[in-house]
């Protein structure tokens, strides 16, 4: 595609599929009205080009990648707990970012995941465009199919700046999700046990 058609079919609406991220987002600052020549804006559209694929590279890791190799033999079978784990994603609905924490426990069946293992793989989930409700699910359902442990509770505290910076929710408002598996689901003691082990501190986000 020429660069007139390609300037043609940003007019419609439609970008051209051959058209870079750079590219794109000079498009889009244009349509905001933004002055492409102007000093601030010099090599703005390449570093938001990258920063996109930093934010959405989630998206090229497997969670064979994370966690093959780093399941280790136990006979422990108490609670493990992974407590506030920073978390940076990306709404799916406004491409803006939720910010927080996430909690993860699992009571192991014979094996555990190397406890750095969980940090990653809540950075791979992140790294994606994303919904609070699906990412606390994903983070549960991998582990609970990797690790196979006896269940699986995951908490996230999030504060969404779609909400924050467009006025539709009160500046301090958090969402707070969870996932219970297994054991964590059938056992109100164990569910309540992490809870109150994960909240019992918590500052809120
Ligand atoms: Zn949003």
């Amino acid at each position: 595609m020429s660069e007139s058609e390609t300037k043609r079919a940003a007019s419609r609406g439609s970008v051209s599929a051959g058209a870079s991220l750079p590219e794109i987002i000079r498009e889009l600052l244009a349509a905001l009205g933004e002055d492409l020549a102007r000093e601030g804006l010099q090599g703005t559209p390449e570093r938001i080009a990258q920063t996109l694929e930093f934010l959405t590279s989630g998206y090229q890791m497997q969670v064979g990648d994370i966690l093959n190799g780093a399941l280790y033999p136990v006979t422990y079978d108490e609670m493990v707990i992974v407590k506030d784990i920073e978390l940076f994603s990306l709404c799916e609905h406004h491409l803006l970012p939720f910010f927080g924490k996430c909690h993860v426990a699992y009571i192991p069946d014979q094996r555990v995941i190397g406890l750095s293992k969980i940090p990653r793989l809540v950075d791979m989930f992140s790294r994606r465009l994303q919904i609070q409700e699906r990412l606390t699910t994903q983070i549960a359902e991998t582990l609970m199919e990797h690790i196979r442990p006896q269940g699986v509770g995951v908490v996230i505290e999030a504060r969404h700046l779609c909400m924050m910076m467009r006025g539709v929710e009160k500046q301090h408002s958090q969402a707070v999700t969870s996932a219970m598996l297994g054991v964590f689901r059938d056992q109100q003691q164990t569910r309540e046990e992490f809870l109150s082990l994960v909240m019992r501190d918590s500052k809120g986000v």
